[in-house]
C-alpha cells in the first residue's frame, strides 16, 4: 500500500481510548473502552472472566464521560462479580457468554419468531411464553453450536484431507470433544459459549484425530499447521473452560 494512503487510514481510524482502573471495595478492575461507530449509547458489561469492565463508547462520547458512566455503575459491577461463582440459569435477565462475550437474555413478548441475538448490544432475544425461555434458549444454543461445529469440522476435514461420518453435540463435562474410530465426531454444545477461536481449535483437534488417533508429535504437527490459535485456545480452556459449566440448563 502507498505510504500516503496508510497514513490517511491511520488518521481516519478512531483513536483507541487508553484503559482506566476502578476500585470496587478491595477489588481493582480494569476498565476497557471500545469505540463502536454503530453504538447509540454507552453500554457497560463485565468480561466473562470477571476481571474487567468493558464500556462500548459511541461516536463523539469522551473518555471521561465513559469512565463516569462506569463509575456510576459500581453497584451493578459488584453484583455481577459476586455472581461469577454461582450457577447461571438460562432465564430472562441472566448474562451468559456467547462467542466468549457476555450477552443478556431478554424475553420478548411476541409468541412467534426465532431466537435472535444482537452482537453489538449483546442481547439474546427469546420469543414465546416466559416459562419456555430456558427450553427455547437451550435448544437454540445447541443448534447454533452444532451448525458452527459442523462448519469448522468441514473446513478442517477438507484442509487435512479426511472425512467424518457424523457430528453430535452433547453436554459432556469431562471433555470438549471426541472422535471415534468409526469417524464420528462429538462435541460439547458449550463451545458456542467460548470465544470463536476456541471452538475452532477443538474442531481442528478432533478432525486431526481422524488421521492420528493419539496425541503424538505427528498429531500436534497436523493441528498446529492448520490451526494458528491452537496454543491460545488451549490456554483459554485451561484458564476459563470451567466458567461455561456455570450455565445451568
Ligand atoms: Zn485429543
Amino acid at each position: 500500500m502507498a505510504p500516503a494512503l496508510t497514513t490517511l487510514r491511520r488518521l481516519l481510524a478512531p483513536k483507541p481510548i487508553p484503559p482506566a482502573e476502578l476500585l470496587l471495595g478491595e477489588t481493582r478492575i480494569e476498565v476497557i473502552f471500545r469505540r463502536h461507530a454503530s453504538a447509540r449509547r454507552l453500554v457497560l458489561r463485565l468480561n466473562p472472566e470477571g476481571t474487567a469492565a468493558i464500556v462500548t463508547v459511541p461516536k463523539g462520547v469522551s473518555r471521561s464521560a465513559a469512565l463516569d458512566f462506569a463509575q456510576r455503575s459500581e453497584a451493578w459491577l459488584v453484583t455481577r462479580i459476586a455472581q461469577r461463582g454461582t450457577p447461571i440459569p438460562l432465564k430472562a435477565g441472566s448474562l451468559i457468554p456467547l462467542h466468549g462475550e457476555d450477552h443478556e437474555i431478554r424475553h420478548i413478548a411476541s409468541r412467534r419468531g426465532a431466537v435472535t441475538f444482537d452482537p453489538v448490544a449483546r442481547i439474546i432475544h427469546v420469543p414465546g411464553d416466559l416459562p419456555h425461555v430456558p427450553r427455547r434458549l437451550t435448544d437454540w444454543l445447541k443448534k447454533a453450536a452444532k451448525a458452527e461445529l459442523a462448519a469448522a469440522s468441514d473446513k478442517y476435514a477438507r484442509a487435512m484431507g479426511v472425512s467424518f461420518r457424523r457430528i453430535t453435540v452433547r453436554d459432556q463435562r469431562s471433555r470438549w470433544g471426541s472422535c471415534s474410530a468409526s469417524g464420528e465426531l462429538s462435541y460439547s454444545w458449550r463451545l458456542i459459549l467460548t470465544p470463536p477461536y476456541v471452538l475452532d481449535y477443538v474442531a481442528a483437534h478432533e478432525v486431526a484425530h481422524l488421521k492420528h488417533m493419539n496425541h503424538g508429535p505427528a498429531f500436534w504437527r497436523l493441528v498446529l499447521s492448520h490451526c494458528r490459535d491452537a496454543s491460545r485456545a488451549k490456554k483459554w480452556l485451561k484458564a476459563h473452560g470451567h466458567s461455561v459449566h456455570r450455565i445451568s440448563t
